[in-house]
C-alpha cells in the first residue's frame, strides 16, 4: 500500500487543506515552495496514464477540486504551477497519481536539475 492510501485511510494522521466526493488535498511533508499541495482522487490508480486507462473522469474530478481551492485561497490571483510525475525520469516516488500544486511565491524555470 502507498503512502497516499494510508493518509486517505487515516491511517497516518494528515490534514486535509480540502475534501469533497471524489478529491482531497494536503500539505506536501517535503514543500518546494511556499504553498506545496498535494491532489489525490479516492480511486486509485499508479500514475496519470494508469488514470487515463481507468477512468479519465477523473482529471476533471482533480482540476475542479485544483481549481475550487486555488480560488478558495487566492492563490489564483498570483497564479501558480501543477505538476504531475509520472516513473523514474519523471521523478515519481508514490506510486498513486497526484497533482502537485506549487505556489506562495515566484517559482524557478523546471526540467534539468
Ligand atoms: P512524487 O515524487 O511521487 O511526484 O511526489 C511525492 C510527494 O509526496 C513528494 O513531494 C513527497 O515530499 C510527498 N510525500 C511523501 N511522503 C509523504 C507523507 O507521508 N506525507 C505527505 N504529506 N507528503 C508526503
Amino acid at each position: 500500500m502507498t503512502i497516499f492510501e494510508k493518509i486517505l485511510n487515516k491511517e497516518i494522521p494528515t490534514e486535509l487543506v480540502y475534501e469533497d466526493e471524489k478529491v482531497i488535498a494536503f500539505n506536501d511533508i517535503s514543500p518546494q515552495a511556499e504553498i506545496h499541495l498535494l491532489f489525490i482522487h479516492k480511486e486509485k490508480s499508479e500514475n496519470i496514464n494508469d488514470l487515463m486507462d481507468k477512468n479519465p473522469e477523473q482529471v476533471k474530478d482533480l482540476y475542479h477540486a485544483i481549481q475550487k481551492h486555488t480560488r478558495a485561497i487566492g492563490l489564483d490571483k498570483t497564479g501558480f504551477r501543477v505538476v504531475t510525475n509520472l516513473g523514474p525520469h519523471g521523478g515519481q516516488t508514490v506510486f498513486y497519481t497526484h497533482f502537485h500544486v506549487l505556489g506562495g511565491e515566484q517559482l524557478g524555470f523546471f526540467g534539468r536539475a
